[in-house]
């Protein structure tokens, strides 16, 4: 039996692959298709009639390699290349057997008429009272953001280093706004476990603060250099490192180096929003009742 045959014998598709659906009555069973064999797959609760069904047709019907029952969710396995008449009569039984049984919600394990849903890319059966709970509220993830946003100062020294070492290509620096916003953004995601508005912000502002180690960096080299061509003594980069507060002090110097930070920042945040909103589309949780 080819996966299209499951059309042919009542099954719908599902939005996930290998994943089709047959309702019979409050009964739905889902079909899942596994390279050759099939899987028939159902939540109920568990009964000492459906036991020994189930214990008995892995011994007497030839097309069935493996069934389970486990929290509910009740699993019949068949063999490869199961012919349709087979696969039919393997599922008219099961539906033989399930009668008087009703589907219990995956979610409040609750017998009640339940939903085929598509759900975090896969297939449940939900009760209404569930489906709706999880649309409106779904589960949002502990993410660890201390260690995110360690993440993200980490990883934004390697931008802070060519910011301080290249700085005097002039504005044109400013690209590495790019690369700081890369590494701020997944920094933060790859160390805290994911992405969310508290991590966005503080995240961006670990950023900013690696653009300012760069820039310190920068503006100890450039005030050396600036004094040893200018007294034609050699200062130490300590020494330059010392007059440093005076030296950004002096709002004309401030606001050339602010103008260099305006655009960086610009596309910092244009590359967050754009990790952000390919995160999201990733990410989202669609529930679609079908
Ligand atoms: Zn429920």
């Amino acid at each position: 039996m080819k996966e299209k045959d499951l059309l042919t014998l009542g099954f719908k598709e599902t939005p996930k692959k290998h994943f089709y659906y047959h309702q019979q009555g409050d009964m739905i069973i889902i079909a899942e298709v596994m390279g050759q064999s099939f899987a028939l797959l159902t939540s109920v609760a568990k009964r000492k009639e459906l036991s020994s069904y189930l214990d008995r047709i892995v011994i007497h019907n030839p097309v069935v390699k493996r069934t389970y029952h486990q929290d509910s969710e009740l699993v019949i396995i068949t063999k490869k290349n199961v012919s349709v008449e087979a696969f039919k009569e393997l599922l008219d039984n099961l539906y033989e057997v399930l009668k008087g049984c009703k589907c219990e919600c995956r979610h409040c394990h609750q017998e009640k008429r339940v939903n085929v849903v598509y759900m975090d890319r896969s297939i449940e059966l939900l009760c209404d009272d569930c489906s709706q709970l999880l649309k409106t509220n779904p589960s949002v993830k502990e993410l660890r953001v201390g260690l995110g946003l360690m993440g993200s100062l980490i990883f934004g020294l390697i931008p802070a280093l060519i910011w301080g070492f290249f700085n005097q290509i002039g504005m044109i620096i400013s690209l590495t706004g790019i690369l700081f916003g890369l590494t701020g953004y997944l920094g933060f995601r790859i160390f805290a476990g994911g992405m969310n508005r508290k991590g966005f912000w503080l995240s961006m502002l670990m950023t900013y603060i690696d653009l300012w180690i760069g820039e310190i960096i920068a503006l100890t080299f450039s005030i050396q250099s600036a004094y040893t061509a200018s007294v034609e003594q050699h200062v130490t980069l300590l020494e330059s490192f010392r007059v440093l507060p005076a030296f950004l002090s002096d709002s004309e110097v401030l606001g050339v180096i602010l103008a260099y930070h305006f655009y960086a920042l610009i596309l910092i945040i244009t590359v967050y929003v754009i990790a952000h909103l390919i995160y999201k589309r990733r990410h989202s949780r669609p529930l679609e009742t079908l």
